[in-house]
């Protein structure tokens, strides 16, 4: 399991499959044999993979409800001499789910934390959805409070990069109605039930996903993909309003050539660019 910095145990973050079982790493599986404890977000789901690869060692409960009193247990065991493996729900410790708070303790306590790559549904939907993957900003699940998400959704609605989301199911028809209305007409892909039988990506505008939806209403476990912002203009509005202003001088109209500038430049707003052009007239 490599090298051992310290006499205390060491800390690994072992991700599990999001779907097919056959998804565990060879490593992820020559963890779990070697480390004394493996701490578990969901105990059943822990056990049934366990068994399923023949593997007999304790298994502990590691969950947000239970968390403090968890984590300083596992502090112990390994200051201790103890290694412990964590599994999370599925997929990779740390992403959406309490790992992330463990790691830190064990940063602080001075223990090896050692992070193994493997299953993570945020990925997978990201490579699988034909939006670019350059540059991307995970947001985790979206606010449930109405007020709060309308906020949320707006701050994010500049961002260039492409957006990965978590939702569930039953929210999923009423976040893409709002995204379609905040972010106006972008690409999405929705990943729904990924490595599983019922695997699909259903991709397109947002208006178009939201159809297919509307038509047959997705269950299961889902990912949303979304096409970031169109960059904002390099030129600034007072600049716009100028290259109008000279538009206008040559016998242009102010509406061509608004439209001419908001054309050129598709980060600026056409109506701003039209109102400060119409006070500019003189
Ligand atoms: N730690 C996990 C990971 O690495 O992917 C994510 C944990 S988060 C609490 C669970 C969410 O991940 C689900 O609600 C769903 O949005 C997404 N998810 C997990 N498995 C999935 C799958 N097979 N297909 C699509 N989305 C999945």
């Amino acid at each position: 399991m490599g090298r051992r910095i310290t006499s205390k145990g060491r800390f690994f973050l072992c991700p599990t499959p999001i779907g097919n079982l056959r998804d565990v790493t060879l490593r992820v599986l020559d963890t779990l044999k070697e480390v004394d404890v493996v701490a578990a977000e969901n105990m059943r789901r822990a056990r049934f993979l366990l068994e399923k690869y023949d593997i007999q060692k304790p298994v502990m409960s590691y969950r947000e409800e239970n968390r403090v009193s968890a984590s300083k247990k596992i502090i112990e065991l390994i200051e201790n001499g103890s290694d412990v493996a964590l599994v999370s729900d599925a997929g990779t410790p740390g992403i959406s789910d309490p790992g992330y708070h463990l790691v830190l303790e064990c940063i602080e306590n001075g223990i090896d934390v050692v992070s193994l790559p493997g299953p993570n549904a945020v990925i997978c939907a990201l490579t699988s959805s034909g939006l670019p993957t350059r540059r991307f900003a995970f947001e985790g699940f979206p606010p449930r409070r109405e007020g709060e998400r309308r906020r949320w959704l707006q701050k994010i609605s500049h961002e260039e990069r492409t957006l990965v989301f978590y939702e569930s199911p039953r929210r999923l028809e009423r976040t893409l109605v709002e995204m379609a209305e905040m972010f106006g007409s972008r690409k999405i892909a929705v990943g729904r039930e990924l490595t599983k039988i019922h695997e699909e990506v259903i991709r397109g505008e947002i208006t178009e996903v939201l159809q297919k939806i509307e038509e047959s209403p997705p269950r299961g476990e889902i990912v949303i993909v979304v096409e970031g912002a169109k960059p904002r203009s390099g030129v600034s509005m007072e600049e716009a309003v100028k290259e109008v202003k000279l538009l206008r001088s040559q016998g242009v109209s102010l509406k061509e050539a608004v439209s001419v500038v908001s054309e050129k430049n598709p980060g600026l707003s056409r109506n701003e660019l039209y109102n400060l052009a119409i006070k500019d007239k003189d």
